[in-house]
């Protein structure tokens, strides 16, 4: 597992050129800077979800909706967003707060 931010790396490249440089879940170009709308690699299945850490689980995704959909699984996530990805913030933190608030209560 030495080389595992090496083979991310990898695949996070040329996930990126396979989606034309947009985000898997909200279709937005990425940006190069480390914005919220910085590339990442994300597992469209979460590992604790019974994912498998398989190239065909992987999918380049922005930060910003990688950081929101955290460890639910893409489909509820795709679900939840489908028809509010005008409404998803470009800044995830004021969102997640809040729903971190309400999982408490
Ligand atoms: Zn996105």
């Amino acid at each position: 597992m030495a080389n595992r931010g090496n083979t991310h790396k990898k695949w996070r490249s040329r996930l990126v050129r396979a989606q034309n440089g947009r985000c898997y879940y909200c279709s937005r170009k990425f940006d190069e800077d480390d914005s919220w709308l910085h590339s990442t690699v994300d597992h469209m299945q979460p590992l604790c979800l019974g994912g498998k850490n398989t190239v065909m689980n992987y999918v380049a995704a922005c930060k910003r909706c990688n950081v929101l959909k955290g460890n639910e699984g893409y489909k509820s996530f795709m679900a939840f967003w489908k028809n509010a990805w005008h409404m998803m913030p470009d800044d995830p933190r004021e969102m997640i707060s809040q729903m971190m608030k309400e999982n408490r209560e």
